[in-house]
């Protein structure tokens, strides 16, 4: 199956992506996350990648194509593969296209999220997540059982420095701007599904699930 999940910051991606992946047999593939494990080990693309991503701001196109190209080409993506967080700009997604159909991996289903500024606001702001083995928490609508901790691995949480109010809005911005024309350019080939993600956790994932079985 190859998905690729959208929605703007906090709208729930990496929650569905872990619900998606307990039923489908293929990687999980974050830009966010490959930009960031750049970043923790200091690579030359994570020094470039770094200050745009501190400032909510995307990182150059050439540079995430790139990236995807060479993921997409790993033997674990035999099966197929959930993107999330590409393509993210229409230059991206003109591009992913053409690499998909290359690679004989056509895009088959677009979950496209949609969540009220205001709840993203609470979800983002209330956001911890776990350094080590990436679990992530809310601070009231799912807290772990000792404040500050992971219940999986034991680690201290941190907050995410792209998670505030400010670089919400500046994201946001970023994904009215950039990525609306992305889920625009795959309507017309009739794989996308747009999924309220305001709802419960289980009511999202039933959605999701139905579109991905239609
Ligand atoms: P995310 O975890 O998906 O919210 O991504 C965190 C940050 O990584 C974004 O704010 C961007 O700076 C960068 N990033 C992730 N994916 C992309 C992409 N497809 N294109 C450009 N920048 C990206």
């Amino acid at each position: 199956m190859n998905i690729l999940i959208m929605g703007p910051a906090g709208a729930g991606k990496g929650t569905m992506s872990d619900l998606i992946l307990k039923e489908y047999d293929i990687p999980h593939i974050s830009t966010g996350d490959m930009l960031r494990e750049n970043v923790r080990n200091n690579t030359e693309l994570g020094k470039m990648a770094k200050t745009y991503m501190e400032a909510g701001k995307l990182v150059p196109d050439d540079v995430i194509n790139a990236m995807v190209e060479d993921r997409l080409q790993q033997p674990d993506c035999q099966k197929g593969y959930l993107l999330d967080g590409f393509p993210r700009t229409l230059v991206q997604a003109e591009e992913f296209k053409k690499i998909a159909e290359k690679i004989g991996k056509p895009v088959e289903s677009v979950i496209a999220l949609e969540v009220d500024f205001d709840q993203l606001v609470d979800r983002i702001t209330g956001r911890r997540i776990c350094p080590k083995c990436g679990a992530i928490y809310h601070i009231r609508n799912h807290a772990p059982k000792t404040e500050g901790i992971c219940d999986e691995c034991g680690a201290e949480l941190t907050q995410r420095k792209d998670d505030t109010v400010e670089q919400l809005k500046v994201r946001m911005d970023e994904y009215e701007k950039s990525t609306k024309p992305v889920i625009d350019f795959f309507e017309p080939l009739g794989v996308v599904s747009h999924i309220n993600a305001g709802q419960a956790k289980d009511i999202v994932f039933a959605e999701v699930k139905a579109a991905l079985e239609k």
